[in-house]
């Protein structure tokens, strides 16, 4: 018999599945809420003109293709730390902050998840809030975490269980790992407000756990990559050192590149030192050392001062666009005459509404209108155009109401 006769098949990805039914739908007004990557108003992928204008640089330069090091190309992963924790962050100043390029954020989660497993001193287990992106608990059980929850939303109010979530941090034993989505949630939409991050930020030193960062969408939240950064930057301020994993696939669209970074806030330039050297033999195993192409496009645009203007004006347009898109969508909903409550399409931020739609209402919008989202309700606010907006409020309507 064949040496892999007994292995059982698993089930599919549900994005994938989500993408292959929609492309086999021959309606013409098919809509694809399901997927997380951003669209113009046209419903085309968007390749931001700062790339483009980087990538031209770069060939220009006649570039070699050698290795990176290790931990991937210095003058990429100095600016991310910038870009991250802020022109005066205290720890950056203090050369205590060690970083490595990563395979975008996934990468960054994975290298983290490995790391915490092999050193963290305390109980090797990671709360991640319920609901959370779906990778997540793949990423750190896979790393040899154990994998817990805690509160995030309220399923009633379609807001954030501030009081729930901090309960059970607070009920975790000290010296847990708490998993916190730096801005821009996946796939709620739904942050903590400033005040509730300090709130959350006290129980968590208090209580001795460690934060773990993850920023996939600095900038695509609010338009601000300044604004993203405040939970970020507020827990290092308040003496946490914090993990961070970062990703250039939404705020840069260099989603098949691969750009991200991880980076842990050490006490000290010798503990850095140390944890520098256990992060390269950490990677060398893994994959030797990063792609080099979208790195250096990230790198280029971070670190020349007129293109990084561009970008931050990239960003907010898409930003603004989505935002513009969850104020049509609600208008379209209410013009309608739904009487339900549509105010979180438009309080939720980033990439994501969490609609409140049921699993069935979801299976009736793609068997009934072709509008094709993920079975908690999520819709990707990014695939919605001024083209299909009205179509798609009509369909949820019906389905809604
Ligand atoms: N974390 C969160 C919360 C995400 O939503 C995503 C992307 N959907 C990622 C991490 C990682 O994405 P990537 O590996 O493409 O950077």
């Amino acid at each position: 018999v064949s040496a892999w006769a007994s292995v059982p098949e698993g089930p599919p990805d549900a994005i994938l599945g989500i993408t292959e039914a929609f492309k086999a739908d021959t309606n013409p007004h098919k809509v694809n809420v399901g997927v997380g990557a951003y669209r113009d108003d046209h419903g085309k992928p968007y390749v931001l003109p700062s790339v483009r204008a980087a990538e031209k640089k770069i060939f220009e330069a006649g570039s070699d293709k050698e290795y990176a090091g290790i931990t991937g190309i210095p003058a990429f992963v100095k600016a991310a730390a910038v870009l991250a924790y802020g022109e005066s962050s205290v720890p950056l100043k203090e050369n205590r902050v060690s970083i490595t390029q990563s395979i975008s954020g996934t990468g960054a989660l994975r290298i983290g998840g490995d790391f915490l497993s092999r050193f963290y001193p305390g109980e090797k287990t990671i709360y991640i809030p319920t609901p959370s992106w779906a990778n997540h608990k793949a990423v750190f059980t896979d790393s040899g975490l154990t994998v817990k929850q805690y509160r995030y939303y309220d399923k009633n109010k379609i807001a954030l269980d501030a009081s729930g979530m901090l309960e059970d941090i607070k009920a975790a034993p000290n010296g847990s790992i708490i998993l916190l989505h730096a801005c821009a949630h996946n796939p709620t939409g739904i942050d903590p407000t400033p005040e509730q991050w300090k709130e959350i930020s006290s129980v968590v030193k208090s209580k001795g756990h460690f934060a773990f960062f993850d920023m996939a969408y600095q900038g695509f939240a609010s338009g601000d990559t300044n604004g993203d950064a405040f939970a970020v930057r507020h827990f290092v301020e308040e003496g946490h050192n914090v993990a961070l994993c970062q990703s250039f696939a939404k705020n840069m669209g260099l989603y098949g590149e691969r750009v991200g970074a991880f980076s842990l806030v050490c006490g000290s330039p010798e503990e850095k030192k140390a944890v520098d050297s256990q992060l390269k033999i950490l990677i060398r195993p893994m994959y030797s050392n990063p792609p080099i192409n979208g790195a250096r496009i990230a790198s280029q645009i971070l670190n020349d001062p007129s293109l990084n203007q561009q970008w931050l004006g990239e960003v907010k347009g898409m930003a603004d666009r989505i935002i513009v898109m969850r104020k049509s969508l609600k208008g379209a909903l209410e013009k309608l005459g739904s009487q339900k409550d549509w105010s979180h399409i438009t309080s939720q931020i980033g990439m994501f509404t969490y609609t409140g739609l049921t699993p069935e209402q979801v299976d009736r919008l793609a068997k009934e209108y072709s509008v094709y989202g993920t079975r908690d309700g999520r819709m990707s606010v990014a695939g919605m155009t001024s083209g299909n907006v009205e179509y798609l409020a009509e369909a949820i309507h019906k389905v809604a109401s």
